[in-house]
């Protein structure tokens, strides 16, 4: 059965904002929540108040996430990416720390989505007066997904982001959605989630999260190997693994790799008598 959009709580803080003017800015990773979030926050908010965001995460993201998100854009909302203000990728950083993030020491999200997205916010803010510094930060996260998530509040003040003349809160509107719903919102409105889904994966984002299940890790093996191989061949150059358990991907996943083809261009070639 679809969703009904009154299943979708606002909090009177959050609606008093919204009637002053202020602007909501929907997270998107282009993943199905994501989606689903912005199907329904167009429903309620006035199109001219809302702004969809996202963190391009480049070679590490799912091929075509910005198109997706792109396609699924309501009509007159405008999007904005977020990048780091390094320019440096995902890997990049991890060779450089020596170490990948960690679900409790996760620096990947913060380095890579959650800042670049609020200076991104700030700065839109600041050039867009006429939501006179009132800003709902709306992300797709529900309770269901972990016991962590499930002790999140769904409307808090950002004091990190809150100061004189800019009032910012965060949202999660779809906290108590089950995974089933956010598929029926989908498909009522007309939409497919990314395409990855259908192929077997559970969530979106990075193809190898350091959070993901070991069914996400093989499917993600078979559907992206090059650059799965770039993964394990970062794992044996570091020592240090993906997988918080600290098994290297092709024992988790069974996945092999193939050898990297510079060191084969090392191997010395057979020795033919009488060839040089
Ligand atoms: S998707 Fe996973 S690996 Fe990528 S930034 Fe988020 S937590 Fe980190």
């Amino acid at each position: 059965m679809a969703t009904d959009i009154a299943a979708i709580p606002v909090p009177p803080e959050c609606r008093e904002m919204v009637r002053a003017g202020a602007l909501v800015a929907i997270n998107s990773s282009g993943g199905k929540d994501s989606q689903c979030m912005t199907i329904l926050l167009s429903r309620i908010v006035p199109r001219e108040q809302l702004l969809v965001v996202h963190a391009p995460l480049g070679e590490v993201e799912w091929p075509g996430t910005v198109e997706h998100i792109e396609s699924t854009l309501p009509q007159g909302v405008p999007l904005i990416l977020a990048r780091t203000s390094s320019g440096k990728s995902l890997l990049e950083s991890i060779e450089e720390r020596g170490r990948f993030p960690s679900p409790s020491v996760r620096w990947c999200t913060s380095s890579t989505k959650r800042g670049p997205i609020e200076r991104e916010l700030r700065r839109y803010l600041q050039a867009h007066p006429q939501f006179g510094g009132r800003l709902v930060n709306a992300m797709g996260m529900r309770a269901e997904e972990s016991a962590p998530r499930a002790k999140k509040l769904p409307w808090k003040r950002s004091d990190r982001n809150s100061r004189a003349g800019r009032s910012w809160f965060d949202w999660l509107p779809i906290f108590d959605l089950t995974e089933a719903q956010v598929f029926d919102v989908i498909r009522a409105a007309g939409q497919s989630p990314h395409p990855a889904y259908g192929m077997g994966m559970s969530r979106l984002s990075c193809v190898f999260c350091i959070m993901a299940s070991r069914a996400d890790l093989c499917t993600a093996a078979r559907l992206q190997p090059s650059l799965y191989a770039r993964y394990v061949r970062l794992e044996e150059r570091i020592d240090h693994t993906l997988s918080p358990t600290g098994v290297p991907l092709p024992a988790l996943t069974g996945v092999p790799v193939e050898p990297d083809p510079r060191k084969r261009r090392l191997t010395p070639r057979a020795f033919v008598p009488g060839r040089r």
